[in-house]
């Protein structure tokens, strides 16, 4: 066992993602071991693990036949590359267990990358092929929502609908705009959610109708927004967005990177409005975190137009580890155990059970303005007054210290800003639930105790 004093010394070596440098890093946890819903830390302290590793450990940790499935690929072949006329067998087999399970929604082809930031990045430039390879050039732009989030390469930096993830990395891709999301909790016009829905609807419509249909190539979406605070949109809105995308001839993505596979409840998010996306982007729950994988799932219709010769039939895309044995070889597995398990229900079930325990904290807690979430993506929205619903102070550090009690408590929750986000694995049970809410009970109450001695 390396030495606790050894590991942070070799630490200062790594610019870690998402943080600040220069804040206290003197605390930095080492994940190192994980059996379930549990993870243990470098001194072998366990932890309920409420964040499911960042959304994706859907089938638990350390599942044998997850590690078996990677084991006898290993035993084969590592790598090879998808290039072309190459291929492997866990791919292929991968393609065709997506397509099926998205038979529904009529999807053609599958397209393998590493993460869900790629699986957005591919769906955009897939996308603006489209169009060129069926004589609409002009149809370039991109709409997403406010509050979105699609990964960071430049495309889903573009596509980002929160400020702050923005404003150190531009200039960003030109022809990249947001309009209003449907956010029932915090919106200046309606508390009826289906009129909520309808006005938002028609402010996308209005949007694609300033920008001229010609020029939109796809409007991009989070079936339940997840990193933007777990934004559960009205029933009636993502059907009124594919009416209009249909309208104006707009392609809709579904970002299902946290949605894919089981979190909300339905076995994919669109599913779950009734609604066809034309793409589909997936990562995380897809292998459950085991290996890196990204896969952008396109409809028939868009694999059809690229069956022409170059240049229009040319996909100059893909990764070095497109379709990697290692990764698809944990997916099937990962995806048998959904499907076995049914764990999909299981997110259902649970989930609805976790936020009914969670409801009532509400009332008992000056800064918890709403608890909300569909299936096993939950948020706690932290407020500064509850009549105003005016976030906490991101700055004044007010979901950290909730994040922390728990932690040492020997809970995982996921501090982001005036919110703590809950995304445990979908095999979570309902005493695991009332574990998490009972660490957040008391996070809750001692960090409002010290406030006002404070
Ligand atoms: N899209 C959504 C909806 C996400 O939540 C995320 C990551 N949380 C991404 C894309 C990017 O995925 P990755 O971090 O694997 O690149």
């Amino acid at each position: 066992m390396a030495d606790y004093a050894d590991l942070k010394g070799l630490n200062d070596a790594v610019l870690h993602p998402m943080s600040i440098p220069a804040a206290d890093q003197s605390n930095p946890m080492f994940v190192s071991r994980g059996r379930g819903v549990t993870v243990y830390d470098q001194a072998g302290k366990a932890y309920l693990d409420g964040m499911g590793g960042l959304w994706c450990v859907n089938v638990g940790h350390g599942r044998e036949e997850v590690n078996e499935a990677i084991r006898q690929q290993l035993d084969k072949i590592a790598y090879f590359n998808t290039f072309g006329e190459l291929s492997n067998e866990p791919s292929v087999r991968l393609a065709a267990r997506i397509k099926s399970m998205l038979a529904p929604e009529g999807a053609g082809k599958v397209f393998f990358s590493l993460g869900g930031s790629d699986a957005v990045e591919t769906a955009l430039k897939l996308s603006r092929q489209f169009w060129r390879a069926s004589g609409q050039p002009t149809k370039t732009r991109f709409i997403s929502l406010k509050h979105a989030y699609h990964g960071v390469h430049f495309g889903g930096t573009s596509l980002n609908g929160t400020p702050s993830f923005k404003e150190a990395y531009g200039p960003l891709v030109p022809g990249c705009s947001q309009v209003d999301n449907p956010f029932p909790y915090r919106n200046p016009w309606s508390a009826d959610p289906d009129e909520l829905g309808r006005i938002c609807a028609d402010i996308l419509d209005r949007e694609i109708d300033f920008l001229g249909p010609q020029n939109v190539a796809a409007f991009i979406a989070e079936p339940i927004q997840g990193a933007g605070g777990v934004i559960v949109p009205p029933a009636n809105y993502w059907p009124l967005v594919r009416s209009v995308c249909t309208k104006h001839d707009v392609l809709l993505i579904a970002d299902e990177v946290v949605t894919g596979f089981g979190r909300s409840g339905c076995l994919f998010g669109a599913r779950g409005w009734g609604v066809k996306p034309d793409i589909h982007c997936f990562a995380k729950g897809l292998t459950a975190g085991y290996v890196p994988l990204g896969a952008t799932a396109v409809s028939a219709r868009i694999a059809a137009a690229f069956d022409q010769p170059p240049p229009g039939g040319f996909v100059a895309h893909g990764y070095t580890y497109s379709g990697h044995p290692l990764a698809c070889a944990a997916g099937l597995a990962a995806l048998e155990i959904v499907e076995r398990e049914n764990l999909v229900d299981n997110a259902a079930t649970v989930g609805a059970y976790l936020l009914e325990r969670l409801k009532p904290l509400e009332d008992r807690y000056a800064h918890l303005g709403e608890a909300r979430g569909k299936g096993l993506m939950l948020a706690l929205d932290l407020v500064a007054d509850k009549r105003s619903r005016e976030p906490v102070n991101p700055a004044s550090g007010y979901s950290d210290r909730l994040a922390a009690d728990c932690q040492r408590n020997g809970v995982i929750v996921r501090p982001v800003g005036a919110k703590i986000i809950l995304s445990p694995p979908l095999t979570f049970s309902t005493e695991n639930a009332d574990a998490l809410v009972a660490a957040l009970d008391g996070a809750f109450s001692r960090v409002e105790l010290a406030a006002k001695a404070a």
